[in-house]
């Protein structure tokens, strides 16, 4: 299937619509999942336009993996988590409900598991206290 320009992070990209955001640089932004599987769930997002991993250029991919791994640090101490899960999903079969490119860094913690995928909308003062923890996390990293 060809990307469609007009999916969420496309419009979050441009800047027509909000988010809460942690980081940006030439190539991907950061910003919190306004859906939460876990506190301080984050969504790593290539620029560059594709559907997913499937169709994406392996020049995309191999710069933002090493942001996915920052990402994932910064949030492990952010949060104090026991564990940190990374999620990529591919088209409607494959459970991804965005079509462009993202990860999903999770926080986890020991015999908790995960709140329903893209199921339960957080409070926009939590979302931004947990932007301003990574925030400062990868600052230093
Ligand atoms: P996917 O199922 O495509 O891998 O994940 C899409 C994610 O985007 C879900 O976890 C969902 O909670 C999140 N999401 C959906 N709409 C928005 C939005 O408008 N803003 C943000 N920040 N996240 C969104």
């Amino acid at each position: 299937m060809a990307y469609d320009s007009n999916n969420i992070f496309a419009k979050i990209l441009r800047g027509e619509i909000p988010s809460h955001k942690v980081y940006e640089d030439d190539d991907a932004i950061v910003f919190m999942d306004v859906m939460p599987q876990s506190p301080g769930h984050a969504l790593i997002v290539p620029k560059a336009a594709s559907r997913n991993l499937l169709d994406a250029d392996p020049s995309v991919l191999s710069k933002i993996v090493p942001l996915v791994q920052k990402v994932a640090v910064a949030a492990k101490s952010a949060f104090a988590a026991d564990g940190v899960s990374i999620a990529q999903f591919n088209e409607e079969a494959g459970g991804q409900t965005v079509f462009h490119l993202h990860f999903h860094v999770i926080p986890r913690y020991a015999g908790q598991s995960l709140i329903t995928h893209a199921r339960q909308m957080e409070d926009n003062a939590v979302l931004a206290a947990n932007a301003e923890k990574l925030k400062a996390a990868l600052s230093k990293s």
